[in-house]
């Protein structure tokens, strides 16, 4: 990760193109920022239909182990990064053999496995839930009664809150282990929370480190709601403390590339950690139109070793997801009058089918005062059908 890949510059007789793992729209959002500096861009997903192949110079159509695939990536590609974190790891290994390769396969092995993650945050010195590993039926009668009420969540590929089951008796908790078909599990004890919350990194292959302002996460039914920055939406003091836990985390890796870190605020004002994100993430989608740089533009720098300079929040920020669910009947939300709001941006990720709990794309207000941009966002969701918060 040493040589510079200059935007617009010829590499290997090609003009310099950028590669992603995943064709979703953490993909696509990083396509438009590679292009908007001048890369080429290659995606990688097997999907036609895919919203980053949609947008992206090349789209290899193949699924994430297939070798053509991942040699046809390498050959058009100076540096490659990924948007989703379960890619398999090998793939990544692979790609890593022969390119720079950000974040590391190393990196994406430990956040995609929730018993390594807590076990490189307790490393880190970050607190996390009380918690157990499960994989065997042996350490399942072990599981002491402090965990419970808890949640049992698969160690491997969950997101939005699938492949999670909230128990409160033991004979619960042997149930919800069958329906997750005794997979690695991790028993969590459920906590009193009080606010979630997460921070976004992005650091080189030299140890240089900027981060973006503490989010403050409203979640629904496990997939993240409404994402909140601005001055005053956290206490400063537990901002710092994010903001320091999440450095250390990445510290921690030897991490390249962006990174995000989200946390649980407890009623008793404590901060845990509750997992990572070896890529942009949702909370930060707000950074396009209230920063003067996104996470995106952040992965483009870190992936070709371009100079990091520290993100600068131009604007208080109210970020509203937009799920399948607000498409009613299958007709699109009355987006002309959500548009008559000053400040609103909206960012349609091109997905042709809304099911329930779909991303299909965001909704950020901006403004001059916070007051303003609570004001705007409420009347949005109102206009949407989102619960006002
Ligand atoms: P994603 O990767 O999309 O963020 P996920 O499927 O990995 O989600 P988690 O982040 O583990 O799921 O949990 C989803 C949500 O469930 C959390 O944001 C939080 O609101 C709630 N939750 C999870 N664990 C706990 C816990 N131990 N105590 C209380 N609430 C919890
Ligand atoms: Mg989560």
């Amino acid at each position: 990760m040493s040589r510079v890949i200059l935007p617009g510059a010829m590499v290997n007789g090609q003009p310099a193109t950028l590669g992603v793992m995943g064709g979703g729209q953490l993909g696509r959002m990083f396509v438009h920022a590679a292009q908007a500096m001048g890369y080429f861009t290659a995606v990688l997903d097997l999907d036609t239909a895919s919203p980053a192949g949609r947008v992206s110079h090349h789209h290899i159509q193949t699924d994430y182990l297939d070798q053509q695939g991942l040699a046809q990536l390498m050959q058009r590609c100076a540096a490659i990064t990924t948007e989703f974190e379960n890619v398999p790891a090998p793939a990544l290994t692979t790609l890593g053999a022969h390119r720079p390769v950000a974040p590391s396969a190393e990196a994406v092995a430990i956040a995609q496995d929730r018993a390594a993650e807590k076990a490189h945050f307790v490393r880190c010195g970050v607190p996390v839930a009380p918690h157990a590993v499960i994989e065997t039926a042996a350490q399942l009668d072990a599981v002491s009664d402090d965990l419970l009420p808890g949640i049992l969540k698969t160690a491997r590929m969950g997101y939005d809150g699938k492949g999670q089951i909230r128990v409160s008796t033991r004979a619960a908790l042997l149930d919800a282990w069958a329906q997750l078909k005794n997979v690695p599990c991790v028993l969590e004890k459920m906590l009193p929370l009080q606010a979630e919350c997460s921070v976004i990194v992005a650091r080189a292959a030299g140890g240089q480190m900027v981060h973006f302002p503490v989010q403050l996460n409203l979640h629904r039914e496990g997939i993240l709601a409404v994402t909140s920055v601005y001055d005053g939406a956290l206490p400063a003091p537990l901002a710092e403390q994010a903001v320091a836990a999440t450095r250390a985390i990445a510290e921690g890796l030897g991490y390249v590339g962006v990174l995000c870190v989200e946390f649980f605020v407890l009623q008793d004002g404590q901060l845990v950690v509750n997992e990572m994100a070896p890529r942009p993430h949702n909370s930060g989608h707000y950074t396009l139109d209230a920063c003067d740089q996104s996470q995106f533009d952040l992965q483009v720098r870190t992936l070709t070793g371009l100079p990091l300079t520290p993100p600068r929040q131009h604007s208080p920020a109210i970020m509203l997801n937009l799920l399948g669910d607000l498409w009613r009947e299958g007709q699109s939300p009355a987006w002309d009058r959500v548009l008559a709001l000053p400040g609103a941006h909206l960012h349609l990720y091109g997905k042709l089918s809304a099911r329930p709990g779909r991303k299909m794309g965001h909704l950020t207000l901006t403004g001059d005062s916070v007051a303003a941009v609570r004001a705007t966002a409420l009347q949005a969701a109102a206009v949407l059908g989102i619960d006002a918060f």
